[in-house]
């Protein structure tokens, strides 16, 4: 994994056009007068214009070493294939892939791009994340990204979805296209702990619906920001799943690595 390139906003990782220039002389215009802030200090980055300042970029280590076959979560055990989650439970989807451990310096990121408008974080992380996991991503062959709906309730109050900017960077590098028509979030009322397995699945499958009767895609790659216990994933994978999907795999920017 990993093509060496630093995603650091400086070096394009892909030529663009020059039908793309307008858009580089609008972003231009756009920083003078917002600029863009730091995803790890949340200051003006430095130099001005950077999506990261320099030396911020450092703060942020993607996950490396032995991990977890099934969702990429570190391993402290080299021998090990699988996380303790994963070993003990059966997850709908068929394999995923994070970047960074969630810690900290993600935790706090992540809430500024959800709730206070730093929609160029998400920008940020899906180039990190076309440049860290693109080769894995040709490997599995998705043909659709799908990022994780938020509910329309949800998504009229705040305006965006982080999931669907991530997406949106990730499939424009990648050329893969974004489906947010789809998926469909449902309101969740009953709590998952009161509920034993089979419950527990029929649960999470109904928070979301599937507006196809019939998918035009055998594989799929979900894009999420943050993967704790993966339930998030699992409901939308069971949909797309129920809906004729073969193969369904997921990216996430950060991943929990406590037992859960
Ligand atoms: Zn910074
Ligand atoms: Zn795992």
């Amino acid at each position: 994994m990993g093509n060496g390139k630093k995603p650091d906003g400086t070096k394009p990782l892909y030529h663009s056009g020059s039908a793309d220039k307008g858009k580089l002389l609008a972003s231009f215009v756009l920083d003078l007068v917002y600029p863009r802030r730091c995803p790890v200090c949340h200051d003006i980055a430095v130099p001005r214009g950077r999506a990261i300042c320099r030396e911020c970029l450092d703060k942020l280590v993607p996950i490396h070493g032995p991990r977890c076959f099934k969702c990429s979560k570190p391993l402290s055990d080299r021998e090990a294939e699988f996380c303790y989650d994963c070993a003990s439970k059966k997850h709908s989807y068929d394999r995923g892939i994070s970047i960074f451990p969630y810690g900290s310096v993600l935790s706090q990121s992540l809430y500024q791009l959800k709730y206070h408008q730093r929609q160029e974080y998400g920008r940020f992380y899906g180039r990190y994340a076309a440049a860290c996991a693109g080769e894995q991503i040709r490997l599995w062959g998705p043909e659709v990204l799908i990022p994780v709906p938020l509910h329309p309730k949800r998504m009229e109050k705040r305006g965006y979805n982080q999931a669907e900017i991530i997406a949106g960077e990730i499939g424009r590098i990648l050329q893969l296209p974004v489906d947010t028509k789809t998926v469909v979030r449902r309101v969740n009322t009953k709590p998952q702990k009161e509920l034993n397995d089979k419950e527990r699945r029929s649960n999470l499958r109904s928070a979301f619906a599937v507006r196809q009767a019939k998918l035009p895609w055998k594989k799929i790659l979900i894009i999420d920001d943050i993967y704790t216990t993966g339930s998030t994933v699992d409901g939308v994978s069971l949909a797309l799943k129920a809906a004729g999907a073969e193969q369904v795999y997921f990216l996430t920017i950060a991943i929990g690595t406590g037992f859960c």
